[in-house]
């Protein structure tokens, strides 16, 4: 299907992006556009005008600043997976990347298109609230920081409101990560996700049970506190054709204690 008429617009600057989001109501930011594009050719969106971050360099950069690792919002996923920044500071995050979609996806999409959509089936929400990154976003009245608990509000809907520009995710460095889902074949889309941190705490964020991110708090690694946790989360997942809601509970512990333990036996 065609797209409905759109205004297109291409600033040169993170300043001029964030005045042209703020200049209309009906205007959107462009990034890999592999979400955007589609809800709008199924009109399920029609924004008036289309501000493409494709320009700005900016924010694309990865760099790592004592112990934390900063990625711009436009950083693509491929570009993740490549990233030496990455690898050394929290290699979860390519490894997770690696599991998107399609090569074609994977050039185009972007982690800030992935946070701002928070389509709950989205891999990257989840691990972004277990790893406690925390959004810094641009917007008429500057510059804000948001932790990810507070960044995913419901379905499609985040802190990052209209006119505001999310410009780069912060994460901090750490190893013993890992990430399980359930998916529709081999590297489809989540039926059930966790995203599992062991440190000093542990920290499992679960996705597809609800409109945003559950996180939940294990008093340990053990696998009998890991299932308390999620039971004690009073889950009441959606269900739809590929699971119950009732399976979708039992899968969300499933993939916790998995994602628990893998995260655990590494270094
Ligand atoms: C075939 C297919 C399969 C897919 N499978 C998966 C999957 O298994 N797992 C998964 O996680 N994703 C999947 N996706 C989604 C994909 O990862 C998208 O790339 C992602 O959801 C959106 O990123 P984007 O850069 O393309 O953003 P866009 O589509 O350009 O934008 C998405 C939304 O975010 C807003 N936005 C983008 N950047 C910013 C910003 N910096 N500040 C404020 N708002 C912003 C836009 O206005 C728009 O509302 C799939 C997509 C396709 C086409």
């Amino acid at each position: 299907m065609l797209l409905r008429e759109v205004e297109y617009v291409r600033p040169s600057s993170v300043d001029e992006a964030v005045r042209m989001l703020g200049a209309h109501d009906g205007a959107r930011a462009l990034a890999g556009g592999q979400t955007l594009v589609n809800v709008m050719k199924a009109r399920a969106a029609s924004p008036d005008v289309l501000v493409d971050l494709n320009r700005l360099e900016e924010l694309r950069s990865i760099s790592v600043t004592g112990d934390t690792l900063e990625l711009g919002a436009m950083a693509t996923y491929t570009q993740i997976m490549a990233s030496s920044e990455v690898e050394v500071a929290r290699p979860i995050l390519a490894e997770v990347c690696a599991l998107i979609a399609d090569v074609q996806v994977r050039n185009r999409g972007t982690i800030g298109g992935n946070l701002c959509s928070n389509d709950p089936t989205n891999h990257l929400p989840p691990l972004m609230v277990a790893l406690g990154a925390e959004m810094v976003i641009l917007g008429p009245d500057g510059e804000r920081t948001v932790p990810s608990a507070d960044f995913f509000l419901g379905v499609y809907l985040t802190a990052a409101g209209p006119g505001d520009l999310l410009t780069s995710v912060r994460v901090p460095a750490g190893r013993r990560d890992a990430f399980e889902a359930i998916t529709l074949g081999a590297d489809g889309t989540c039926i059930v996700s966790a995203a599992a941190s062991v440190g000093d705490d542990v920290r499992v964020a679960l996705g597809c049970v609800d409109a945003v991110p559950i996180l939940v708090t294990p008093s340990s690694a053990e696998e009998s506190a890991v299932r308390e946790a999620v039971q004690g989360a009073g889950l009441e997942p959606p269900a739809d054709v590929h699971a119950s809601s009732e399976y979708r509970r039992h899968l969300a512990e499933v993939v916790a204690v998995r994602a628990v333990q893998k995260a655990s036996e590494r270094s």
